[in-house]
């Protein structure tokens, strides 16, 4: 009988899980100390929203000081449509955008990224397999945001196309669990230590590797 709350790992998630076993044990070997800083499902939709919620309004709220609220111009029958074939291909993007920056950073460079997609879920992910600084770890984790949802933003209170509003709304809401991660990693200050973080390669969350300063 198989146990329904174990799932079910495939190759990939498998040899992943045998990178990081065996990349926690060297880093016990040089003094770390593993910490887990995990979320759980609740955590990671709801919390996560309830802090990007503000900054969407943030961005409403500056796009609307400098625009009317009657959008003006005609749009395209076929703008639905073509929203979510967008939103589709940004959902990617946003993915590629973790793995340059992280891949940028990482020790073993790209080839420490690797890409997939949870079907049951239909979510796809970027995961890096190097440890990173707290500071890597949130540029690597924000800049998809930045890129699909500030700027964005930030070009469509200047222009005043609310497509564009929208699309950048959208993008700002994709990266909730990245948000969700931040305000973690922000909250996670050892005292007087050496910290570098890893992504889990099965659990919703990270490690910290911890090594107090003597
Ligand atoms: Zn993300």
């Amino acid at each position: 009988m198989s146990d329904k709350k174990e799932r079910k790992l495939t190759k990939r998630e498998q040899r992943r899980k045998e990178i990081f076993i065996e990349k926690c044990r060297s880093m016990e070997e040089e003094g770390y100390k593993t910490e887990n800083l995990f979320f759980s499902i609740l955590q990671a939709n709801f919390v996560g929203l309830l802090i990007t919620l503000p900054i969407n309004f943030l961005f409403l709220a500056v796009h609307y000081l400098f625009n009317d609220f009657v959008p003006n111009g005609s749009y395209s029958p076929y703008i639905g449509l073509i929203f979510i074939a967008l939103m589709l291909l940004l959902i990617v993007v946003h993915e590629l955008i973790h793995g340059i920056t992280w891949g940028h950073f990482a020790a073993e460079g790209r080839k420490s990224i690797e890409f997939g997609v949870i079907w049951q879920a239909l979510t796809p992910y970027c995961t890096c397999s190097s440890p990173l600084t707290k500071g890597e770890y949130i540029k690597g984790a924000l800049m998809p945001t930045i890129v699909l949802g500030f700027i964005p933003g930030i070009i469509a209170a200047i222009t005043g196309w609310v497509p564009l509003l929208i699309l950048s709304q959208l993008m700002i809401l994709a990266g909730a669990g990245d948000v969700l991660i931040v305000a973690r990693l922000l909250l996670h200050r050892p005292k007087k230590a050496k910290v570098v973080y890893l992504d889990h390669p099965t659990e919703c969350g990270l490690v910290a590797f911890v090594k107090k300063n003597d």
